[in-house]
């Protein structure tokens, strides 16, 4: 099943469940109990918000050794592992907005992780026990910065810097797939999750004996090699086959009190 939260015309804000382009409200929580109603609108008609509203995002640095290798750096040992802010969620479409403080504002394609059980210390055995399903993320990060900075926190934490996407997968299997990152069209990043250093099960298990893990919590379990800067115009598309596609604009941002 396909679950997203969509706005209508009509005035429905909420969590839907999406079927050959058509989509249709649920009642209840996806954590709980729920109900699916018919399929009511076309997918054009509505507004995706982001399926997931997480209350943590862990994101995971150089976990496919050809990313890796871009950078300089070494695949890690153990997991490394960062935060990024819940304010930084933003939907599909909604614009990724490039921060004055950063020349160098970079893509980067990654299957996300959508938590649905609590746990903690939960072995590599019964990890995929944990999980609701799967969408997809593009973990963008203020590249410039992060080499400045000993700690990632402002790299990976300016708002719009978590765009999620456009729905949570519950029967997707994440073992073969090809991620990709296009910019206006032209592929930058290409790579398959089967590259990952990391696997789902051990990035679950790695995180949850740090932290208790919860519904909703997001894992992006790191980018292929070919990430590239972003500017003011462009389109940015993250797609995972057999997923979906993450389509989100670019402007230039400028400090605003919102
Ligand atoms: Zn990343």
């Amino acid at each position: 099943m396909r679950w997203a939260r969509i706005r209508t015309p009509d005035g429905y804000e909420g969590y839907a469940w999406v079927h050959e382009g058509r989509v249709g409200p649920v009642k209840g929580s996806p954590f709980d109990e729920y109900e699916r109603e018919e399929l009511r609108w076309d997918l054009e008609e509505v507004r995706l918000l982001p399926p997931v509203l997480p209350r943590k995002i862990i994101g995971v640095g150089r976990n496919y050794p050809a990313h890796a290798a871009e950078h300089g750096a070494e695949v890690p040992a153990v997991p490394l592992i960062f935060l990024k802010p819940p304010t930084a969620v933003i939907g599909p479409e909604e614009p990724i907005r490039l921060p004055p403080q950063s020349r160098q504002v970079e893509h980067e394609a990654e299957l996300a992780v959508v938590i649905g059980r609590r746990g903690r210390w939960i072995s590599v055995d019964e990890a995929l026990k944990y999980i609701w399903g799967y969408t997809l993320g593009n973990d963008v990060t203020a590249r410039d910065l992060q080499r400045r900075d000993p700690q990632w926190t402002r790299a990976k934490g300016f708002d719009t810097f978590a765009p999620l996407g456009p729905w949570v997968d519950t029967d997707f299997d994440p073992a073969q797939a090809t991620v990709l990152c296009r910019v206006n069209g032209e592929v930058r990043q290409m790579g398959n999750t089967q590259e990952m250093v990391f696997s789902v099960a051990q990035l679950i298990a790695f995180v949850s004996s740090v932290m208790t893990l919860e519904p909703g919590d997001v894992i992006l379990t790191g980018t292929p090699a070919g990430v590239s800067p972003l500017h003011p115009g462009d389109v940015v598309e993250v797609e995972i086959e057999g997923l979906g596609v993450l389509r989100n604009p670019v402007v230039a941002d400028r400090p605003q009190a919102r």
